[in-house]
């Protein structure tokens, strides 16, 4: 039976480092993916928020997420206009309303969001945001919750200072990481050069080794936070 999923994620890019191979393989399976992107991204490089002045930055940003869409299979990508990387200064109600009002139109057994433990504090809001809109009430559609990585994000906390991402379910994308690549090659602007953690070839290491931890070419990992069968 082909499932409902919904991805929410911080920031323009994050759902492809962290589940743009599991959005695809979901796709090829005829699962329905929705992704929802609170957070507009760019603002953060300005010394003072200005989205009148990042606005072709922004409009980049939104054609790179419509084309990450299409070459994943998504149905849908949502952007919402939240400042960048300032959700820290966004009550959670606000960010949890929004998140149980998609929760409600799609009715996804299946979500994904970011680590709790991130550097990055727009995704560790939107983590406590996502397990709250997902607390387990009578009739709640969501039945899987899993967190992503995000490469120069989940591995940059130092010890002891959040939980570390420690994967305990992984998605083969050996079939996949051609369409993971070019999504991520979409996302031209916010890719860096190797050495850099977010660079392609990091990301290709990445999804190779996660991959080699379970015996296939390339694979996503996830820690499981709930599942009701
Ligand atoms: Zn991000």
């Amino acid at each position: 039976m082909a499932d409902s999923v919904l991805v929410v994620a911080a920031h323009p890019d994050d759902e492809v480092l962290g589940c743009g191979g599991t959005i695809a393989r979901h796709a090829d399976a005829g699962d329905r993916v929705q992704v929802l992107i609170l957070a507009e991204g760019a603002t953060s490089r300005q010394l003072q928020r200005d989205r009148g002045q990042a606005g072709d930055e922004l409009s980049a940003l939104a054609q790179a997420a419509q084309q990450a869409r299409v070459i994943l299979g998504a149905q849908g990508v949502e952007l919402l206009d939240f400042p960048d990387n300032r959700l820290d200064s966004v009550d959670r109600l606000d960010l949890v309303k929004q998140i149980e009002e998609r929760i409600a139109r799609y009715q996804p057994h299946v979500v994904y969001v970011h680590h709790a433990g991130d550097v990055n504090v727009d995704h560790r809001r939107l983590h406590e945001a996502v397990v709250t809109a997902c607390r387990p009430t009578p009739g709640q559609p969501v039945r899987r919750l899993l967190s992503f990585e995000v490469a120069s994000s989940s591995e940059w906390q130092p010890p002891g200072s959040a939980p570390p991402f420690q994967p305990n379910w992984f998605v083969d994308i050996s079939a996949q990481w051609p369409r993971k690549r070019e999504a991520l090659a979409a996302y031209d602007s916010e890719m860096r050069l190797w050495p850099h953690a977010r660079s392609l070839e990091a990301l290709e290491h990445l999804a190779r080794w996660r991959g080699a931890q379970v015996g296939v070419d390339a694979a996503e990992a996830f820690c499981l936070l709930r599942q009701l069968v």
